[in-house]
């Protein structure tokens, strides 16, 4: 009844912040309703996270505590700028409105850094290569539309100057971190996803604002942007009454993983970006030398990006390879023990979902010793290719045949074939090539006997088939009877 009721009321909250970012669309800018609904939106959002963060459990409230800092602090920044341009009519920058913001992003990067460390392997040399070279990217486009306008704006550069391009500063080493944290993998949930987006909507808004600041019109910064910022801090009350919160640092396995294409490809676009800047920006310059070193960089990294994939599908083709080499047996070409293995656990888990039973089988050849003795080890080895070749020939492909090791051999039969599984053993044992004969033992497993079980009831019906004269075909289920006839 609770969660009914949280989550009811989170919808309700959601609902309201959409009403609030609508709002803020369409009152006109800087009036007094308009500016009442962005801070109260901020004001709101302060308190719906205080609310989900005290039900935290306490192994996940450090993470969501310092957000509530960042989010505490830029709310109250909001009020003292909102205060001092509205209520008092005094340019709100440089003021204390920046001491808040600024003092905001210790929490933030402090909370950003702890959940990598909670989720991720820190160490991750790949995870940080990646995010040096897209945040490289981002730095560049951020330095050549930003960061040097500004300070080229006044000259020589003032106080507020530096406090301006601290902001943008602060949000790279941000935007580094949440990238960071980003392409170190992981099991992406739901309040992980608000927060990034949370984060990654600040860090647009901001740079807008900005790159707005840097050209001297931050006073006419449009209606629409406050929406970004007001988005953000409502993303961020979402994340923390997300229900996967509480979970939000649980360490999810990362499973080493050859490059995929797509991040290859993003990759790339992060080596391309600051030759492109560079292109861009000297295109009509009177230095062509650079404009053609760029372009040549440009292509040279295409070109490198394209041999990077080039040898990335040939990793591939060999992991591939590799990997079915590991799964077969090199002498019949039936998969091999492991693959058994595997195979098992995967039927009987498919059979456990559906309910449907599942038969095992084990099938040794008779006296194959004598007949290595006989013929050589050569000749050996040539009948139980010959073997495998007729029995794979006679079973239905959806059988599951395996070479479990030296003349030993494994069945799996799926449950459409549990009625005629003695019927399709038979067969099998008919289809085995002269002189050789085979014996084989078969059990049932379903939800009663696990399959681990019916492989040991099986190995049991095969040396009953054994002991009862070999070249047979016996069932767990009669393996009492065979034994007991044997011995009278
Ligand atoms: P039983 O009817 O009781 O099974 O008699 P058996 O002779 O088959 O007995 P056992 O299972 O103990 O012996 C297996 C023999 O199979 C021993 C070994 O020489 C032979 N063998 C196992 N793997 C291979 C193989 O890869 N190639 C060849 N040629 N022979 C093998
Ligand atoms: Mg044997
Ligand atoms: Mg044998």
């Amino acid at each position: 009844m609770r969660v009914m009721g949280h989550s009811r009321a989170r919808l309700v909250a959601m609902a309201l912040g959409g009403v609030a970012l609508l709002l803020i669309v369409v009152l006109p800018v800087d009036s007094p309703l308009w500016v009442a609904v962005s801070l109260g939106a901020g004001l709101v959002a302060v308190g719906v996270f205080f609310a989900a963060a005290v039900r935290l459990p306490a192994r996940a409230r450090a993470v969501w505590w310092l957000l509530w800092a960042y989010l505490a602090l830029t709310v109250a920044g909001n009020v003292v700028y909102d205060v001092m341009e509205y209520h008092f009519g005094i340019d709100p920058f440089p003021s204390w409105a920046d001491a808040l913001y600024l003092a905001a992003y210790v929490p933030q990067i402090v909370a950003l850094l702890l959940l990598m460390r909670q989720r991720q392997r820190i160490w991750d040399r790949q995870a940080w290569i990646d995010s040096a070279i897209i945040t490289l990217a981002a730095v560049s486009v951020a330095a050549t539309f930003v960061l040097l306008p500004m300070l080229s704006r006044t000259t020589p550069a003032d106080l507020s100057t530096y406090l301006a391009l601290s902001y943008p500063l602060l949000d790279l080493a941000v935007l580094a971190i949440l990238i960071r944290l980003t392409v170190g993998g992981g099991r992406p949930t739901m309040a992980l996803v608000l927060l990034t987006a949370s984060v990654a909507v600040t860090l647009l808004a901001d740079l807008i604002y900005n790159g707005l600041a840097a050209t001297g019109s931050a006073a006419e910064a449009p209606g629409w942007l406050e929406v970004l910022f007001t988005g953000g801090l409502l993303l961020l009350a979402a994340a923390s009454t997300d229900p996967g919160a509480a979970s939000i640092g649980r360490p999810s396995p990362v499973e080493p993983s050859i490059m995929s294409t797509p991040r290859t490809i993003f990759l790339g676009v992060g080596a391309l970006t600051a030759p492109v800047l560079l292109a861009v920006g000297t295109r009509d310059a009177a230095t062509p030398e650079v404009f053609f070193l760029a372009m040549a960089a440009i292509a040279v990294n295409i070109l490198v990006i394209w041999r990077i994939l080039l040898l990335l599908s040939t990793v591939q083709r060999q992991a591939d390879t590799l990997a079915a080499l590991a799964r077969t047996d090199s002498l019949t070409g039936l998969p091999n023990r492991r693959s058994w293995n595997f195979e098992l656990m995967r039927a009987a888990a498919a059979a456990s979902a559906s309910g449907g039973p599942l038969t095992i089988a084990v099938a040794d050849i008779d006296h194959f010793k004598e007949y290595n003795d006989r013929h050589g080890h050569l000749a050996g080895d040539a009948m139980l290719e010959e073997c495998a070749r007729q029995w794979r020939a006679e079973l239905p492909p959806s059988i599951f045949l395996a070479r479990y090791g030296g003349e030993e051999f494994s069945v799996i039969l799926p449950s459409e074939h549990a009625a005629a599984a003695g019927a399709m053993l038979e067969r099998m044992r008919l289809a085995t090539p002269p002189p050789v004969t085979v014996s084989i033992g078969y059990a049932t497993c379903d939800a009663l006997v696990p399959a681990a079980m019916a492989v040991d009831r099986a190995d049991r019906a095969l040396y009953a088939a054994k002991s009862a004269g070999r070249d047979r075909v016996i069932c767990a289920s009669d393996e009492v009877d065979v034994m007991r006839r044997g011995e009278s």
